[in-house]
């Protein structure tokens, strides 16, 4: 199901700032050569991300799930001058072509790309970190939450993606698969969490946006 309809999703990335050269070619290439290229933030999701990386402008960034890196080049953009996104995907046959597109939008210096699983990985990062993007597996969101959480800065924001899950969170718990069960308790645990205020954005698929208190 489309949560948006076309008509209004197209109104909306009409009058949105272009996709940029680059990540065009990233998006046709993702969805000419990758397997599931619906998982690609795309235009509207990404001129968010980026927006919302320019308004933080994060010194430390962490992204779990690069995919083919769409949403870590936008969530790259307002990083600050010395500024570092970390990124992980359990997925290395995408390894190669994340890199060649951090390196063409110059971004080389700026974009750590992790290899492995990220319920590895996260707890040996010893940083703190101003922006968190959670994008990977479903089933582990309230646990990736769990594990950045104290690595969040106070006053520091935390998003997590398709949090609508195509709308499937609407419908009776009895009904639900393995995934958005994990995802409509991933929204129940925020929604009571006094440590946090959230907002669940209808965008696309659905994105919670987190602050720390
Ligand atoms: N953020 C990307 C899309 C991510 S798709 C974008 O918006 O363009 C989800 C990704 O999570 C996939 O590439 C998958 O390989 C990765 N993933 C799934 N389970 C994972 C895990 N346990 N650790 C790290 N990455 C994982
Ligand atoms: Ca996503």
């Amino acid at each position: 199901m489309e949560i948006i309809s076309e008509i209004v999703s197209a109104y909306a990335e009409a009058y949105t700032s272009p996709e940029s050269d680059l990540l065009n070619e990233l998006n046709r290439e993702t969805n000419a050569n990758v397997l599931m290229p619906r998982m690609l933030s795309g235009h509207l999701q990404g001129q968010l991300l980026s927006m919302i990386s320019y308004m933080i402008q994060p010194k430390q960034a962490l992204e779990i799930g690069t995919y083919t890196g769409y949403s870590a080049i936008c969530l790259a953009s307002g990083l600050k001058a010395d500024g570092c996104l970390h990124t992980i995907d359990i997925n290395d046959e995408l390894t190669q072509m994340v890199n060649h597109y951090i390196g063409k939008a110059n971004l080389t210096g700026k974009i750590k790309t992790y290899v492995g699983n990220a319920l590895d990985i996260i707890p040996t990062l010893n940083e703190t970190f101003d922006l968190v993007f959670i994008d990977a597996d479903k089933i582990n969101y309230a646990v990736y939450y769990d594990l950045v959480f104290d690595k969040v800065k106070k006053g520091g924001y935390i998003l997590a993606d398709n949090v609508l899950w195509s709308g499937k969170v609407l419908d009776p718990e009895s009904a639900m698969d393995n995934d958005t069960r994990a995802i409509a308790a991933f929204n129940k645990k925020v929604h009571a969490d006094k440590r946090v205020q959230h907002i669940l954005l209808p965008v696309r698929d659905g994105i919670m946006l987190i602050r720390k208190l």
